[in-house]
């Protein structure tokens, strides 16, 4: 007899538990939940547009998602068209797959001012995310401060400052490029409270930044230190010092040779957002490590900028009934389960940080959760899923659709673009 499971996400948590579960070699109805019409979470509205190779994971995703046992139920929301108490009496399983979608909170002064943003808000903005389209930064800046070292912020330090010919094999909207490309921005600081070997950069993204046809890298020398200190495994040591030997090749770049300039400014922590109502600038303390700890030193400093992004990390958010675990802002689990019949993976279920291929590791751990925990399927499942969508009136995208609008992004994209991609719910309905 086989088991229904219903995953609540497209994201690559989600995928990789719809693959996982395929394999784990029980007869399996798999049903993906997405409350967006386009399926791929984060792989469409998280990684940046000019990241395209990395986007290419999608395929693999679209061969789960077509597969014999599997659904795509697109444009279904759990607490709009379905509650999770209902999901879980139609499904022997369900998995929670929603990922982490709020910004962690950044409590300094000011943080409430016009043009201060989350970088998950403002890289939903420049991926065409629904949510976010409305955002309208104001980018008649001349600089901008980014906090954090992390791959976030550093990509949205890159998508700012790179021109329109190296947005061109980009899914950047149209509305977003307008914005961008017409702001009169010069520099851009990217804040990091700890030092360069605490930075969380991965080195191609680091490295990338040193070849940008308008704008050049600014290191101060003395913020990097001579080697990686001791006690750092291999791997880790060995990615430190391809990043701190990047950083050094940063060292002395004339800052007039490029338009714009990114300045790497490290143990500086964020004190205060500056200004009436509206950004103009950002207080920050020098720090020191103190056993790997960022700790002020009293001293303070003024950036002038009129806008201000902090990608400091994500959150997880409540999810319906399901057990939320405040302290650290993820569904609350051990080891993927979360009650009877319910179970998280990715970045719902644990702290939001790694490449997309790290889901798989709690995908093939929640998958064997789920062959161990139930017996036979007694539950409708699919069946009466649709039912009760039907009944509801709700207009469920499914894979097929899917790809006729995928496809159809895809012939719409600008020359040299890979897709343009349709930014509202109707504009794909019409091509149905
Ligand atoms: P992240 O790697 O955790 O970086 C967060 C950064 O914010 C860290 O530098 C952290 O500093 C800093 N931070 C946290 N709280 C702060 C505070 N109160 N004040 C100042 N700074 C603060 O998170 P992320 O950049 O959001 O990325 C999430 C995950 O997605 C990462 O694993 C990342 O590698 C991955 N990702 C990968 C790519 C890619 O491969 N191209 C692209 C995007 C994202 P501390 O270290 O001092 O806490």
């Amino acid at each position: 007899m086989s088991i229904s499971v219903a995953i609540v996400g497209s994201g690559p948590a989600g995928f990789y538990v719809a693959a996982a579960l395929l394999k784990a070699g029980r007869d399996t109805e798999i049903d993906i939940l997405e409350r967006l019409p386009a399926p791929f979470g984060l792989i469409g509205y998280g990684v940046a547009p000019d990241h395209q190779t990395t986007k290419k994971i999608a395929r693999t995703f679209g061969q789960t998602a077509a597969g014999e046992h599997v659904r795509y139920f697109g444009n279904v929301e759990i607490g709009r068209d379905i509650s999770l108490a209902e999901l879980r009496n139609l499904y022997d399983a369900v998995i929670l797959a929603v990922g982490a979608p709020r910004d962690r909170a950044l409590p300094i002064p000011g943080i409430d001012k016009q043009g201060v943003i989350g970088a998950a808000a403002f890289v939903g903005w420049y991926n065409g995310h629904p949510d976010f389209q409305a955002l309208d930064p104001d980018l008649d800046v001349s600089s901008v401060a980014v906090i954090g070292n992390g791959n976030v912020a550093i990509d949205v330090a890159r998508v700012l400052v790179k021109t329109p010919a190296e947005m061109v094999a980009s899914d950047l909207p149209a509305y977003a490029a307008r914005a961008i490309h017409g702001s009169p921005l010069l520099d851009v600081y990217m804040f990091g409270r700890r030092g360069p070997v605490q930075a969380n950069f991965t080195n191609v993204e680091l490295r990338e930044m040193g070849n940008l046809e308008a704008c050049v890298p600014i290191v101060d020398p003395a913020q990097i230190p001579q080697a990686v200190p001791d006690g750092m495994a291999d791997r880790d040591r060995r990615l430190k010092e391809k990043n701190l030997a990047t950083l050094r090749g940063f060292v002395g770049r004339d800052p007039a040779s490029r338009s714009k300039r990114v300045h790497f400014q490290f143990f500086a922590a964020p004190r205060e957002v500056l200004g009436n109502g509206r950004v103009r600038g950002l207080r920050l303390e020098r720090t020191r490590l103190e056993e790997g700890q960022a700790v002020g030193t009293g001293a303070f400093f003024d950036v002038c900028c009129g806008l201000v992004v902090y990608a400091i990390g994500n959150a997880a958010s409540p999810f319906d009934d399901a057990p939320f675990d405040t302290d650290r802002a993820i569904i609350a689990n051990v080891d993927g389960r979360v009650g009877e019949g319910l179970y998280a993976v990715g970045w719902a279920m644990r702290d939001p940080v790694g490449v997309i291929s790290t889901n798989r590791r709690d995908a093939v751990m929640v998958a064997k959760d789920i062959a161990a925990d139930i017996g036979a399927g007694n539950k409708p499942g699919r069946p009466a899923l649709e039912q009760l969508l039907a009944v509801r009136g709700v207009r469920r995208i499914d894979f097929a659709e899917w790809g006729k609008i995928g496809a159809a992004e895809i012939a719409n994209a600008a020359p040299g673009a890979p897709r343009r991609k349709f930014l509202s719910l109707e504009d794909m309905l019409d091509v149905l």
